[in-house]
Parts: structure tokens; sequence; C-alpha cells
């Protein structure tokens, strides 16, 4: 079978070089020429794990990877088409624009040569696969092609081993015949035992926000029980260790912190409250988590203020910018969201990042982007932990604190333990603790 994937973004590039390792040979189609061109001399666009030497290994030696920025070239013998382009939030709205994914099923629609399966693998809300059918049937013979809704479940950072280990493939499918073709595709995973679910379409696409959605709400949930804890006296790390004991509960996305962020969940959790808006459904829980998510991260620079009095001309080294580690992923990034905040108020800011200062500087360019933590950290008020690279985990703090103005850390991902950081002459301030 051949495959052509539209949009060589985290998913788009993630799905294409697993699916040549699966064997298949596969055609990655963006209409970023640049990107492509640099995709074709094996560069990676974006920091991702392990990604270079697939991308090595598919290009040159078993050649089963190309790029096009041409869909229609790359149409040409298709089996199975992947939609993966990015579906944002509309600006001033919650609801996902899926504009970008309409315009590729009007391309494709110009583009089929003979039966292939379309697939929405980007995160769309329920309704948009089944309208992308009606654009495409408004152009070619319906007997020419079948749509499937096959939701992507990846994290950045761990994009490959998630796409190779999923804990499910999830196909929402119409018909029996491209049932049976997606089955194919995923058959590599057989062998691991992972289950693949076939579901309607609708189902399909509520599954993938039902899922983030809920994850969100575990986050912001144990996020809520925090801020109780640092008033009453408990501490959030003992609540949720005990919490997460329970099989019920376990003990996954139960980790206090400045809020999520990411491509992903902030705007997924906007366009499901969106979507049970429209259809005047109570969804009010995720309406609720979003609420108290987007204000997370000001509450954490109110503290930080209350703490200093004024943050005028205040130096802070902010450690990590990347939404998570093991990515350079700035978008909707809680630590660019501080960042932001404490330079609005007239605070310095020196930061570093092992890999997400470029991405960072293009939309932050104000800040002082520092080569190394030491560098960051000299003639400051305070260290933020605002992201937990590994790199971050073990600080030389004795080291760090005669390079320091004021021994002070706020350590927003809850990474170090309190009393050795006292016992090394700092004040530490960590999330419900
Ligand atoms: P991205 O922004 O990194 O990449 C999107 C790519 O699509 C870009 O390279 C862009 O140039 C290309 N593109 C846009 N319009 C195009 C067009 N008309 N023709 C060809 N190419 C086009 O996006 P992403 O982070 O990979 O996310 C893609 C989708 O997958 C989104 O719906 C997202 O919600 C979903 N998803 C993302 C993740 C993640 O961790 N990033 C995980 C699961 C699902």
């Amino acid at each position: 079978m051949k495959l052509v994937i539209v949009g060589t973004g985290y998913v788009g590039l993630v799905s294409g070089l697993c699916f040549a390792e699966f064997g298949f040979e596969t055609t990655c189609v963006d209409k970023d020429t640049k990107r492509i061109d640099f995709l074709g001399k094996a560069q990676c666009p974006f920091y991702e794990p392990k990604l270079e030497n697939l991308l090595l290994k598919h290009i040159k030696k078993t050649k089963l990877l190309n790029f096009s920025s041409s869909l229609s070239q790359a149409m040409n013998k298709a089996d199975v088409v992947f939609i993966t382009v990015g579906t944002p939030s509309r600006r001033l709205e919650d609801n996902a624009d899926v504009s970008s994914v309409y315009k590729v099923a009007k391309e494709i629609a110009k583009n089929i040569k003979k039966y292939c399966v379309v697939v929405t693998k980007s995160t769309v809300p329920v309704g948009t696969t089944r309208k992308l059918r009606n654009i495409i049937a408004s152009k070619i013979n319906k007997k020419k092609f079948d749509i499937v809704s096959n939701p992507e479940f990846l994290r950045e950072g761990s994009a490959i081993n998630d796409f190779m280990r999923p804990d499910r493939i999830i196909i929402g499918c119409e018909n029996a015949k491209s049932e049976k073709i997606m089955r194919k595709l995923y058959r590599p995973l057989d062998l691991l035992k992972i289950p693949i679910i076939s579901t309607s379409i609708e189902s399909a696409e509520i599954i993938k926000y039902a899922s983030n959605s809920f994850l969100a709400t575990k986050i912001s949930f144990i996020n809520q029980v925090a801020d109780l804890c640092e008033i009453v006296g408990g501490n959030v790390q003992d609540v949720a260790k005990a919490m997460g004991l329970d099989k019920r509960i376990g003990s996954k996305f139960l980790h206090a912190g400045p809020g999520f962020g990411g491509s992903c969940f902030p705007k997924d959790v906007k366009a499901f409250s969106a979507t049970a808006k429209k259809m005047k459904v109570d969804l009010s829980i995720v309406e609720s988590v979003n609420k108290f998510n987007k204000k997370r991260p000001k509450n954490i620079v109110v503290k930080i203020e209350n703490y200093f009095g004024n943050l005028k001309n205040k130096t802070f080294a902010i450690l990590g910018l990347s939404f998570k580690p093991n990515t350079d992923d700035v978008r909707d990034s809680t630590s660019m969201i501080i960042a932001s905040l404490l330079h609005s108020k007239g605070s310095i800011i020196k930061t570093y990042d092992p890999r997400a200062m470029r991405n960072a500087k293009q939309i932050l360019p104000d800040l002082h982007y520092c080569n190394s933590i030491q560098e960051a950290c000299v003639g400051v008020d305070a260290i933020l932990i605002a992201t937990e690279w590994n790199e971050f985990r073990n600080l030389d703090l004795k080291g760090l604190r005669k390079k320091m103005k004021k021994a002070i850390i706020f350590d927003l991902r809850n990474i170090y333990n309190k009393e050795e950081v006292l016992n090394l002459k700092f004040k530490y301030y960590g999330i419900g603790k």
C-alpha cells in the first residue's frame, strides 16, 4: 500500500516516519516548501527525540520515505491519504479552526485517481470528517473513496515511542472495506497486542476530545487541591501519591504545577467545550477546567508578586520555556505565559532552555536568552523552574547561590525536596506544599 500524509508537523512527520518503519512507501506533503526542502535533506524542522535517525534511515537507506510540496503528484498512486494539518483555536473564539482540513479535502478531491481511503488524523470536532466526505463527494463518485477518523494520541517528547507502542488505535469508519485497509496499516502492532477499536466516525472524533479533556481535568483537579493544600498546610505531593495508589484513580496526570499548556490540551479543551455549547449539552466540567487553567499562570505570578511586593526591576532566571521537556514546542507554554507576564510587570527575565530558545525568541524577543543555566542565574533575585527538563533536576544549588543576588527558588514543577533546598540556605516555594 502507498500512503500520503498531508502536513509534516509533529503528527504528520512522526506518522510518516513510523509508517515507513512499518514498511509502507510513504510520501509526506506540506505546503511549506522550505520545510519540504529541509526534510528532503534529512534535516528536522523541529526537535523530537529519535526523529533524525529515522529520517536518515528512510530517506537514504530504505528509500521508503519521500517529501513533496505537490499533493497532485503524491496522490498518483495513493491508497490511503492522511490529513495531519493543524487545527488551532480560531482567533478570539473557542472552536477549532478546521479550514486547513477542508482546504486539503478539496485538493484531495481534485486529485483522486483511483479508490483511496481519506483519513482525518488531525484532531477535529465531531461532524468534521462527515462534512469532509460531503466536500469530496461533491466533486467525485462516492465509490472512489471512503473516509475514516483515526485520531492520534502521541505526545511530543516521546512521539516515536508513542506511535510505535500506543495504548490503543481508534478507527472510526463507515464500512468493512475501509476498516480492513486501516487494520492492515496497523498490523505491525499486532505483535504487541495493541487493541484496535473500531467505532463510528463520530465516536472516534469524540474519543480524542474526551480523552484530552479528561486528562486536562485531572491536572486542573490536582492544581485546585494544591491551592487548598497551600492554605491549610497540606502537601499536594503526599495527597496525589496516596490518591494515585487507588487503582480506580491512577497516578498519572496528578502532578500539581503551573497549569497545562502545549499545542493540544488548551485548544482541545476549548473546542470540546464549544462543541457542547453549540449542541446545547452541559459539559460545564470541561468549561470550568478551561477557565481555571487560563487563570493559573496569572495566579502564579500574583503569588510571586505578593512575595516581592513589587516586580519592577526584579530579575528572574526562568529555566525551561518549552511546554514540556524533550520538545522545542512553545505553543501555549505556561513558562512562556509566566515569562511574558513577569516581563510586562517590569521584571528582567534571563532564561535558558536546552532546545526551545529559537522558537521562544520569535514570540518573546525581549527576554535575555542565556547559553547555560549558570549564565541565566547570575545576579538574579530568584530561579523559577518552569519546565522539568532532566538537566534542571540536579542543579548545583550551592554553586548557583554564590552567583545569585538572592537565594530563592520557585519550583513550579515540584521537582525538588523542600527540606534539602532549605538546608542549602535557599528559600523554597513549590506548588501545593
Ligand atoms: P503542526 O502545526 O506542527 O503542523 C501542521 C503542518 O501542516 C505544518 O507543517 C503546515 O505547514 C502543514 N499544512 C497546513 N495546511 C496545509 C495544507 N493546506 N497543505 C499541506 N500542508 C499544510 O501541527 P501538529 O502539532 O502536527 O498537529 C496536527 C494535528 O494533530 C492537530 O489537529 C493536532 O491537534 C493533532 N495532534 C497533535 C499532537 C501533538 O502532540 N502535536 C498530538 C495528537 C494530535
